[in-house]
């Protein structure tokens, strides 16, 4: 029954989406199409200036890329692309959750959160790996901590916590861990506003490779969400099965267009990389960025059907989910440039 409440929320939540998205790019369609007679031979700067000129408002320069966007993404991706294909689209990330069911995707990678932000064990032969914190110290004692038994893991076998950036959804619980001893990795330009760097080992530098045992982390830079947000790359098994996962924790931009610009060249330097490592998994913990079936499919261990693994996208999934995310980012430049030149709110 709180499956079906659920599954119904979700349909209700994107067909939404899509009723907010399609009158907004019809209605951006037709001014384009108006606006186009009034371009003459000048060219569409020569137009936007002449229809700006006569109602303050040109045809939306935006609407091609977000047009690109949208025949790049699949219905799965559909929360990622209206929160960044649009200035103020919806924000899934907002603090209203509660604690979700702690769960096993992969073989080595569980899931111990809420329903809203999660964080991510990695077990390996030497140890566990733990992915964010949650927002306090109570949480990761009273979420992560009991997840992670119910998942029969040893919260005591924890070696290493990275953060994926400062924010308090994923750095409120570190002192906890931090505590105990743990080591605790960010990286240099996020330490910042955690207090400082405590020492050499606990930061996190671009391309680093962390290895447990039989497994190794790599660590890179992604700044644009915040100056120093990383993601982190390594291999989880399906049945076995090896596959290569990434695992970001902001991979949108927050702030205007030098954010933006700095998310786009993180985006595309990460697709290089995980093109090349042949990465077939994306892991988020949140459901803003993910996909709206892997999220669900976190969410909800006991709606799984037997051999099917909603985290595994494709080599190809990802990276048009990559180059999605980055036209997206590409569109909201143009919104903000043309906000700024109308003088309308950014
Ligand atoms: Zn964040």
């Amino acid at each position: 029954m709180q499956k079906m409440i659920r599954n119904a929320k979700r349909a209700v939540f994107l067909a939404g989406v899509v009723l907010t998205l399609l009158p907004a790019a019809l209605l951006n369609a037709l001014e384009a199409q108006q606006a186009a007679p009034a371009q003459g031979r000048g060219g569409p700067a020569g137009g936007q200036a002449a229809a700006q000129g006569r109602g303050g408002r040109g045809p939306d320069q935006s609407l091609p890329l977000v047009q690109q966007a949208f025949k790049m993404t699949d219905a799965r991706y559909l929360i990622s692309f209206s929160r960044y294909c649009m200035l103020n689209g919806p924000n899934t990330a907002n603090g209203k959750g509660s604690a979700a069911a702690p769960s096993q995707l992969f073989d080595n990678l569980y899931y111990v959160g809420r329903t809203d932000v999660g964080a991510w064990v990695l077990r390996t032969s030497d140890g566990l790996v733990l992915f964010d914190t949650l927002y306090t110290p109570e949480e990761a004692a009273n979420i992560i901590e009991p997840g992670m038994r119910e998942l029969g893991l040893d919260p005591a076998q924890i070696k290493l916590v990275v953060l994926t950036h400062n924010h308090n959804d994923h750095s409120g619980g570190m002192s906890y861990f931090r505590s105990k001893g743990v080591r605790v990795m960010v990286s240099e330009a996020d330490w910042g506003a955690l207090g400082g760097v405590p020492n050499p080992e606990s930061v996190i530098r671009d391309g680093q490779v962390v290895t447990f045992g039989d497994t190794s982390i790599t660590l890179l830079l992604i700044p644009g969400h915040t100056p120093g947000t990383i993601a982190a790359m390594f291999p989880v098994f399906d049945r076995g099965q090896r596959h290569m996962a990434l695992l970001a924790g902001g991979i949108g931009p927050t702030g205007g267009v030098d954010q933006h610009r700095t998310a786009i060249a993180s985006i595309a330097r990460l697709s290089a990389v995980t093109r090349q490592a042949g990465v077939d998994v994306f892991v988020d913990p949140h459901e803003a960025i993910i996909d709206s079936a892997a999220w669900g499919y976190i969410m909800n261990p006991e709606g799984r059907k037997p051999n099917q693994n909603d985290l595994i996208v494709g080599a190809d999934g990802f990276q048009r989910f990559t180059q999605m995310l980055s036209t997206c980012m590409e569109a909201r430049v143009v919104m903000f440039q043309q906000n700024a030149a109308t003088g309308a709110p950014q």
